[in-house]
Protein backbone atom coordinates (compact mmCIF):
# COMPACT_ATOMS: atom_id res chain seq x y z
CA UNK A 1 0.00 0.00 0.00
CA UNK A 2 2.81 2.62 1.13
CA UNK A 3 4.43 1.16 -2.48
CA UNK A 4 1.74 2.36 -4.20
CA UNK A 5 1.13 5.54 -2.69
CA UNK A 6 4.71 6.53 -3.27
CA UNK A 7 4.48 5.67 -7.01
CA UNK A 8 1.04 7.35 -7.94
CA UNK A 9 2.46 10.66 -6.11
CA UNK A 10 5.84 10.36 -7.62
CA UNK A 11 4.03 9.88 -11.40
CA UNK A 12 1.95 12.58 -10.59
CA UNK A 13 4.61 15.33 -9.75
CA UNK A 14 6.24 14.48 -13.43
CA UNK A 15 5.42 14.56 -16.34
CA UNK A 16 2.44 11.82 -17.06
CA UNK A 17 -0.64 10.83 -18.93
CA UNK A 18 -3.58 10.07 -17.11
CA UNK A 19 -5.94 7.51 -19.06
CA UNK A 20 -9.68 7.63 -17.95
CA UNK A 21 -10.97 3.97 -17.59
CA UNK A 22 -14.33 5.36 -17.34
CA UNK A 23 -14.51 7.43 -20.59
CA UNK A 24 -12.72 3.83 -22.23
CA UNK A 25 -15.65 1.84 -21.09
CA UNK A 26 -18.63 4.50 -22.30
CA UNK A 27 -16.73 4.73 -25.75
CA UNK A 28 -16.48 0.95 -25.86
CA UNK A 29 -20.95 1.04 -24.90
CA UNK A 30 -21.17 3.27 -27.58
CA UNK A 31 -19.36 1.41 -30.16
CA UNK A 32 -21.15 -1.33 -29.07
CA UNK A 33 -24.48 0.26 -29.13
CA UNK A 34 -23.45 1.12 -32.55
CA UNK A 35 -23.38 -2.58 -33.90
CA UNK A 36 -25.41 -4.13 -31.83
CA UNK A 37 -25.65 -7.52 -33.78
CA UNK A 38 -22.23 -7.52 -33.73
CA UNK A 39 -18.94 -9.05 -30.82
CA UNK A 40 -16.68 -5.81 -30.58
CA UNK A 41 -13.02 -6.68 -30.89
CA UNK A 42 -10.98 -3.90 -28.79
CA UNK A 43 -7.84 -2.96 -30.84
CA UNK A 44 -5.09 -2.35 -28.84
CA UNK A 45 -1.55 -2.40 -31.20
CA UNK A 46 0.78 0.25 -30.76
CA UNK A 47 0.87 -0.10 -27.14
CA UNK A 48 -3.26 0.91 -27.20
CA UNK A 49 -2.25 3.55 -29.76
CA UNK A 50 -0.20 4.80 -27.24
CA UNK A 51 -2.82 4.42 -23.94
CA UNK A 52 -1.11 1.52 -22.66
CA UNK A 53 -1.80 -2.50 -24.02
CA UNK A 54 -2.01 -4.22 -20.58
CA UNK A 55 -4.21 -1.88 -18.71
CA UNK A 56 -6.42 -0.86 -22.13
CA UNK A 57 -6.67 -4.28 -22.80
CA UNK A 58 -7.96 -5.48 -19.38
CA UNK A 59 -10.38 -3.01 -19.14
CA UNK A 60 -11.70 -3.46 -22.61
CA UNK A 61 -12.71 -7.57 -21.87
CA UNK A 62 -14.15 -6.35 -18.79
CA UNK A 63 -15.99 -4.09 -20.78
CA UNK A 64 -17.69 -6.73 -23.20
CA UNK A 65 -15.10 -7.26 -25.56
CA UNK A 66 -14.82 -10.63 -27.11
CA UNK A 67 -11.60 -9.98 -29.24
CA UNK A 68 -8.41 -8.13 -28.67
CA UNK A 69 -6.64 -6.65 -31.36
CA UNK A 70 -2.61 -6.60 -32.06
CA UNK A 71 -0.42 -6.18 -34.90
CA UNK A 72 2.25 -8.00 -33.98
CA UNK A 73 2.85 -11.42 -32.41
CA UNK A 74 5.03 -9.58 -29.68
CA UNK A 75 2.35 -7.53 -28.86
CA UNK A 76 -0.37 -10.74 -28.27
CA UNK A 77 2.63 -12.09 -25.89
CA UNK A 78 2.47 -8.98 -24.04
CA UNK A 79 -1.44 -9.11 -23.38
CA UNK A 80 -0.73 -12.70 -22.75
CA UNK A 81 2.25 -12.61 -20.07
CA UNK A 82 -0.08 -10.10 -18.16
CA UNK A 83 -2.79 -12.54 -17.75
CA UNK A 84 -4.84 -11.65 -20.48
CA UNK A 85 -6.69 -14.85 -21.70
CA UNK A 86 -9.26 -13.48 -24.05
CA UNK A 87 -8.97 -14.30 -28.15
CA UNK A 88 -6.13 -12.11 -29.24
CA UNK A 89 -6.01 -11.87 -32.94
CA UNK A 90 -2.63 -10.41 -35.11
CA UNK A 91 -3.86 -8.35 -37.58
CA UNK A 92 -0.73 -7.51 -39.95
CA UNK A 93 1.51 -10.01 -41.63
CA UNK A 94 3.09 -12.09 -38.94
CA UNK A 95 7.17 -12.33 -38.22
CA UNK A 96 7.53 -15.72 -39.56
CA UNK A 97 10.08 -17.05 -37.26
CA UNK A 98 7.39 -16.31 -34.61
CA UNK A 99 4.83 -18.51 -35.34
CA UNK A 100 5.14 -21.26 -33.17
CA UNK A 101 5.88 -18.65 -29.95
CA UNK A 102 1.90 -17.20 -31.24
CA UNK A 103 0.41 -20.55 -31.15
CA UNK A 104 1.79 -21.42 -27.90
CA UNK A 105 0.15 -18.64 -26.53
CA UNK A 106 -3.07 -19.52 -27.94
CA UNK A 107 -2.86 -16.04 -30.53
CA UNK A 108 -5.17 -16.36 -33.51
CA UNK A 109 -2.93 -15.25 -37.00
CA UNK A 110 -4.38 -13.19 -39.74
CA UNK A 111 -3.28 -15.35 -42.65
CA UNK A 112 -3.65 -13.27 -46.18
CA UNK A 113 -0.19 -14.27 -47.96
CA UNK A 114 0.54 -17.06 -49.61
CA UNK A 115 4.42 -16.88 -47.67
CA UNK A 116 2.24 -16.39 -44.22
CA UNK A 117 -0.25 -19.65 -45.00
CA UNK A 118 3.02 -21.67 -45.58
CA UNK A 119 4.68 -20.75 -42.67
CA UNK A 120 1.94 -20.91 -40.51
CA UNK A 121 0.80 -24.34 -42.15
CA UNK A 122 4.67 -25.82 -41.72
CA UNK A 123 4.45 -24.98 -38.48
CA UNK A 124 1.32 -26.54 -37.58
CA UNK A 125 2.19 -29.62 -39.10
CA UNK A 126 3.89 -30.47 -35.83
CA UNK A 127 1.34 -29.43 -33.21
CA UNK A 128 -0.86 -31.23 -31.33
CA UNK A 129 -3.80 -28.91 -31.76
CA UNK A 130 -3.96 -26.80 -34.69
CA UNK A 131 -3.08 -23.03 -35.51
CA UNK A 132 -6.57 -20.74 -35.36
CA UNK A 133 -6.37 -18.59 -38.44
CA UNK A 134 -8.36 -15.72 -39.84
CA UNK A 135 -8.44 -15.22 -43.46
CA UNK A 136 -8.03 -11.47 -44.83
CA UNK A 137 -9.23 -10.70 -48.00
CA UNK A 138 -8.24 -8.17 -49.97
CA UNK A 139 -11.29 -5.95 -51.48
CA UNK A 140 -9.46 -2.50 -52.33
CA UNK A 141 -7.18 -1.89 -49.45
CA UNK A 142 -4.73 -3.36 -51.86
CA UNK A 143 -2.47 -4.25 -48.72
CA UNK A 144 -2.62 -7.47 -47.27
CA UNK A 145 -5.22 -10.09 -47.67
CA UNK A 146 -5.65 -13.00 -50.89
CA UNK A 147 -8.12 -12.15 -53.96
CA UNK A 148 -11.62 -12.29 -53.63
CA UNK A 149 -11.58 -14.83 -56.12
CA UNK A 150 -8.79 -17.47 -54.44
CA UNK A 151 -10.95 -17.32 -51.13
CA UNK A 152 -13.65 -19.90 -51.74
CA UNK A 153 -10.82 -22.19 -53.19
CA UNK A 154 -8.34 -21.60 -50.14
CA UNK A 155 -10.81 -22.23 -47.48
CA UNK A 156 -12.15 -25.79 -49.20
CA UNK A 157 -8.63 -26.72 -49.21
CA UNK A 158 -7.86 -25.64 -46.08
CA UNK A 159 -11.18 -27.57 -44.58
CA UNK A 160 -9.11 -30.95 -45.29
CA UNK A 161 -6.32 -29.80 -43.44
CA UNK A 162 -5.81 -31.14 -39.79
CA UNK A 163 -3.64 -28.51 -38.86
CA UNK A 164 -5.20 -25.50 -39.28
CA UNK A 165 -8.69 -24.21 -38.24
CA UNK A 166 -10.12 -21.54 -39.62
CA UNK A 167 -12.03 -19.37 -37.28
CA UNK A 168 -12.62 -16.11 -39.28
CA UNK A 169 -12.73 -14.13 -42.42
CA UNK A 170 -12.18 -10.75 -42.71
CA UNK A 171 -11.21 -7.52 -44.88
CA UNK A 172 -10.43 -3.38 -44.29
CA UNK A 173 -11.42 -0.67 -44.86
CA UNK A 174 -9.49 2.13 -47.36
CA UNK A 175 -11.57 5.07 -47.24
CA UNK A 176 -14.39 4.50 -44.87
CA UNK A 177 -13.39 7.96 -43.21
CA UNK A 178 -13.84 10.01 -45.96
CA UNK A 179 -17.41 11.81 -47.23
CA UNK A 180 -17.35 9.81 -50.52
CA UNK A 181 -17.99 6.67 -49.63
CA UNK A 182 -18.01 4.72 -53.10
CA UNK A 183 -14.95 2.65 -52.80
CA UNK A 184 -15.96 1.61 -49.14
CA UNK A 185 -19.58 0.26 -50.47
CA UNK A 186 -17.31 -1.26 -53.60
CA UNK A 187 -15.41 -2.97 -51.06
CA UNK A 188 -18.49 -3.93 -48.80
CA UNK A 189 -20.12 -5.44 -52.11
CA UNK A 190 -16.83 -7.84 -53.08
CA UNK A 191 -16.95 -8.94 -49.26
CA UNK A 192 -20.17 -10.12 -49.15
CA UNK A 193 -20.23 -11.74 -52.12
CA UNK A 194 -16.68 -13.99 -51.10
CA UNK A 195 -18.98 -14.84 -47.54
CA UNK A 196 -22.03 -15.48 -49.80
CA UNK A 197 -20.16 -18.06 -51.83
CA UNK A 198 -18.53 -19.49 -48.31
CA UNK A 199 -22.25 -19.73 -47.26
CA UNK A 200 -23.28 -21.35 -50.40
CA UNK A 201 -20.23 -23.99 -49.76
CA UNK A 202 -20.72 -24.58 -46.15
CA UNK A 203 -17.42 -22.97 -45.45
CA UNK A 204 -18.39 -19.86 -43.90
CA UNK A 205 -16.08 -19.46 -40.64
CA UNK A 206 -17.58 -18.38 -37.23
CA UNK A 207 -16.49 -15.27 -37.46
CA UNK A 208 -17.33 -12.77 -40.29
CA UNK A 209 -15.59 -9.27 -40.15
CA UNK A 210 -15.12 -5.74 -42.19
CA UNK A 211 -15.51 -2.74 -40.02
CA UNK A 212 -12.85 -0.56 -38.29
CA UNK A 213 -14.22 2.45 -36.31
CA UNK A 214 -14.94 4.23 -39.45
CA UNK A 215 -17.07 1.48 -40.58
CA UNK A 216 -19.27 1.31 -37.32
CA UNK A 217 -19.72 5.08 -37.03
CA UNK A 218 -21.11 4.90 -41.02
CA UNK A 219 -23.21 1.97 -40.18
CA UNK A 220 -21.12 -0.70 -42.90
CA UNK A 221 -21.84 -3.46 -40.46
CA UNK A 222 -24.55 -5.51 -42.06
CA UNK A 223 -23.29 -9.43 -42.75
CA UNK A 224 -20.68 -8.70 -39.77
CA UNK A 225 -20.48 -11.11 -36.23
CA UNK A 226 -17.86 -9.23 -35.11
CA UNK A 227 -16.45 -5.21 -35.80
CA UNK A 228 -12.85 -4.06 -34.97
CA UNK A 229 -12.21 -0.39 -33.11
CA UNK A 230 -9.15 1.17 -32.06
CA UNK A 231 -9.46 4.81 -32.60
CA UNK A 232 -12.77 5.52 -31.62
CA UNK A 233 -12.38 3.56 -28.07
CA UNK A 234 -9.85 6.33 -27.44
CA UNK A 235 -12.34 8.76 -28.25
CA UNK A 236 -10.70 10.36 -31.17
CA UNK A 237 -11.56 11.47 -34.62
CA UNK A 238 -11.02 8.67 -37.44
CA UNK A 239 -10.31 11.82 -39.39
CA UNK A 240 -11.23 15.16 -40.01
CA UNK A 241 -14.06 14.55 -42.09
CA UNK A 242 -15.91 11.92 -39.48
CA UNK A 243 -15.59 12.90 -36.12
CA UNK A 244 -16.08 10.41 -33.70
CA UNK A 245 -19.48 12.63 -32.33
CA UNK A 246 -20.68 13.36 -29.32
CA UNK A 247 -20.82 9.68 -27.56
CA UNK A 248 -17.20 9.50 -27.82
CA UNK A 249 -14.84 11.16 -25.10
CA UNK A 250 -11.22 11.11 -25.34
CA UNK A 251 -9.83 8.79 -22.31
CA UNK A 252 -6.08 10.47 -22.43
CA UNK A 253 -4.64 14.06 -20.67
CA UNK A 254 -0.84 14.57 -20.36
CA UNK A 255 0.25 16.84 -17.80
CA UNK A 256 3.49 18.45 -17.41
CA UNK A 257 5.38 20.52 -14.72
CA UNK A 258 6.84 24.00 -14.68
CA UNK A 259 10.10 24.05 -14.03
CA UNK A 260 11.28 27.48 -14.20
CA UNK A 261 9.33 31.06 -14.07
CA UNK A 262 10.89 33.48 -15.08
CA UNK A 263 10.94 36.99 -16.32
CA UNK A 264 11.37 37.66 -20.49
CA UNK A 265 13.07 41.10 -21.36
CA UNK A 266 11.63 42.71 -24.01
CA UNK A 267 13.46 42.29 -27.32
CA UNK A 268 14.79 38.81 -25.98
CA UNK A 269 13.87 35.58 -27.87
CA UNK A 270 13.25 32.02 -26.41
CA UNK A 271 14.74 28.83 -27.24
CA UNK A 272 17.02 27.49 -30.29
CA UNK A 273 16.66 29.96 -32.98
CA UNK A 274 14.26 32.46 -31.05
CA UNK A 275 11.68 31.93 -33.60
CA UNK A 276 9.83 34.25 -30.71
CA UNK A 277 11.00 37.60 -29.26
CA UNK A 278 9.17 38.85 -26.72
CA UNK A 279 7.18 42.34 -27.89
CA UNK A 280 7.18 43.45 -24.16
CA UNK A 281 8.68 42.57 -21.30
CA UNK A 282 6.80 39.15 -20.06
CA UNK A 283 6.41 36.07 -17.85
CA UNK A 284 6.97 32.76 -19.24
CA UNK A 285 7.20 29.33 -17.79
CA UNK A 286 9.40 26.44 -19.36
CA UNK A 287 7.58 22.87 -19.19
CA UNK A 288 8.87 19.62 -19.35
CA UNK A 289 8.01 17.76 -22.10
CA UNK A 290 9.37 18.18 -25.69
CA UNK A 291 9.40 16.39 -29.07
CA UNK A 292 10.96 13.42 -27.64
CA UNK A 293 7.83 12.80 -25.89
CA UNK A 294 5.52 12.89 -28.89
CA UNK A 295 4.71 16.41 -28.92
CA UNK A 296 5.16 17.35 -32.40
CA UNK A 297 7.85 20.33 -33.47
CA UNK A 298 5.20 21.85 -35.63
CA UNK A 299 3.57 23.15 -32.56
CA UNK A 300 5.89 26.08 -32.44
CA UNK A 301 4.30 29.13 -31.84
CA UNK A 302 1.22 27.85 -32.87
CA UNK A 303 0.18 25.29 -29.88
CA UNK A 304 -1.28 25.95 -26.62
CA UNK A 305 -1.21 23.98 -22.78
CA UNK A 306 -3.93 24.64 -20.23
CA UNK A 307 -1.99 26.25 -17.81
CA UNK A 308 -4.27 27.52 -14.73
CA UNK A 309 -7.55 27.16 -16.19
CA UNK A 310 -5.89 29.52 -19.07
CA UNK A 311 -4.58 29.15 -23.08
CA UNK A 312 -0.79 29.14 -22.54
CA UNK A 313 0.77 29.93 -25.98
CA UNK A 314 3.60 28.00 -26.84
CA UNK A 315 6.68 30.35 -27.32
CA UNK A 316 9.02 29.33 -29.75
CA UNK A 317 10.39 26.18 -30.82
CA UNK A 318 9.43 22.69 -29.15
CA UNK A 319 12.72 21.61 -27.78
CA UNK A 320 13.74 17.83 -27.22
CA UNK A 321 12.39 17.28 -23.66
CA UNK A 322 11.22 21.04 -22.73
CA UNK A 323 8.84 23.92 -24.35
CA UNK A 324 8.55 27.53 -22.88
CA UNK A 325 4.58 29.02 -22.66
CA UNK A 326 3.94 32.60 -21.81
CA UNK A 327 2.92 32.06 -18.21
CA UNK A 328 -0.32 32.83 -16.77
CA UNK A 329 -0.59 35.05 -13.26
CA UNK A 330 -0.51 32.48 -10.36
CA UNK A 331 0.96 29.77 -12.61
CA UNK A 332 4.00 28.79 -10.02
CA UNK A 333 7.30 26.33 -10.49
CA UNK A 334 6.22 22.88 -9.65
CA UNK A 335 2.60 23.28 -10.72
CA UNK A 336 1.22 20.80 -13.56
CA UNK A 337 -0.15 22.35 -17.08
CA UNK A 338 -1.88 20.32 -18.63
CA UNK A 339 -0.10 19.42 -22.24
CA UNK A 340 -3.40 17.83 -24.43
CA UNK A 341 -6.75 16.72 -23.46
CA UNK A 342 -10.39 16.84 -22.87
CA UNK A 343 -10.02 19.85 -20.87
CA UNK A 344 -11.19 23.74 -21.52
CA UNK A 345 -8.61 25.88 -22.93
CA UNK A 346 -6.47 22.21 -23.14
CA UNK A 347 -5.14 21.77 -26.88
CA UNK A 348 -7.47 17.93 -27.86
CA UNK A 349 -5.52 15.59 -29.92
CA UNK A 350 -7.19 16.47 -32.75
CA UNK A 351 -6.21 20.31 -32.70
CA UNK A 352 -2.69 18.90 -32.13
CA UNK A 353 -2.63 16.51 -35.29
CA UNK A 354 -4.46 19.57 -37.23
CA UNK A 355 -1.61 22.01 -36.59
CA UNK A 356 1.32 19.38 -37.52
CA UNK A 357 -0.89 18.23 -40.83
CA UNK A 358 -1.30 14.49 -39.68
CA UNK A 359 -4.16 12.57 -37.95
CA UNK A 360 -4.58 11.74 -34.27
CA UNK A 361 -3.37 8.17 -34.79
CA UNK A 362 0.04 9.67 -35.59
CA UNK A 363 0.08 11.85 -32.68
CA UNK A 364 -1.27 9.03 -30.01
CA UNK A 365 1.22 6.62 -31.17
CA UNK A 366 3.76 8.82 -30.51
CA UNK A 367 3.69 8.93 -27.29
CA UNK A 368 6.93 8.15 -25.77
CA UNK A 369 7.62 5.17 -23.55
CA UNK A 370 9.48 7.82 -21.01
CA UNK A 371 5.70 9.22 -19.85
CA UNK A 372 4.49 7.42 -17.14
CA UNK A 373 0.63 6.47 -17.17
CA UNK A 374 -1.79 6.62 -14.24
CA UNK A 375 -5.10 4.59 -14.77
CA UNK A 376 -8.10 6.07 -13.52
CA UNK A 377 -11.39 4.98 -12.49
CA UNK A 378 -14.18 6.99 -10.89
CA UNK A 379 -11.41 10.04 -10.44
CA UNK A 380 -8.60 7.77 -8.77
CA UNK A 381 -5.84 5.83 -9.49
CA UNK A 382 -6.40 2.13 -10.02
CA UNK A 383 -3.18 1.58 -11.84
CA UNK A 384 -0.09 2.80 -12.69
CA UNK A 385 2.68 1.75 -15.39
CA UNK A 386 6.11 3.12 -16.52
CA UNK A 387 6.93 1.68 -20.11
CA UNK A 388 10.46 3.01 -19.87
CA UNK A 389 11.26 1.25 -16.66
CA UNK A 390 9.48 -2.20 -17.30
CA UNK A 391 7.06 -1.28 -14.09
CA UNK A 392 3.48 -1.61 -13.83
CA UNK A 393 1.07 -2.33 -10.90
CA UNK A 394 -2.38 -2.06 -9.29
CA UNK A 395 -3.40 -0.04 -6.67
CA UNK A 396 -4.69 -1.45 -3.78
CA UNK A 397 -7.87 -0.12 -2.27
C1 LIG B 1 -5.59 -0.88 -36.93
C2 LIG B 1 -6.64 -1.70 -37.50
C3 LIG B 1 -7.96 -1.54 -37.09
C4 LIG B 1 -8.41 -0.45 -36.17
O1 LIG B 1 -8.65 0.72 -36.95
P1 LIG B 1 -9.30 2.04 -36.30
O2 LIG B 1 -9.42 2.96 -37.45
O3 LIG B 1 -8.33 2.53 -35.28
O4 LIG B 1 -10.59 1.64 -35.71
C5 LIG B 1 -8.90 -2.44 -37.59
N1 LIG B 1 -8.56 -3.42 -38.44
C6 LIG B 1 -7.29 -3.58 -38.89
C7 LIG B 1 -6.98 -4.67 -39.85
C8 LIG B 1 -6.29 -2.73 -38.44
O5 LIG B 1 -5.04 -2.87 -38.89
Amino acid sequence: MAEDEGIITEILAGTHALIDLDAYTANIQALRAAAPHAELMAVVKADAYGHGAVYCGHAAVAAGCAWLGVARISEGLLLRSNGISAPVLVLGPPNLAEITRALDANLTLAVGSRSVLDAVLGVAAGRSSPARVHIKVDTGMHRYGFEPHEVCDLFARLQSHAGIAVDGVFTHFARADERDLSLTDRQVAVFSDVVASLEAAGLLPRWVHQANSAGILIGRTVGSNLVRSGIATYGLDPSDELPAGPYFTPIMTVRAPVGRRFTLPRGEGVAYGWTYVAPETEEDAVVAIGYADGLPRQLANRGWFSANGERAPIHGRVCMDQTIIGAPPGLAEGDLVTVFGPEREAMSLNDIAAIAGTNSYEIATRLMARVPRIYLQCGTPVAWEQPLLGKRGYCRS
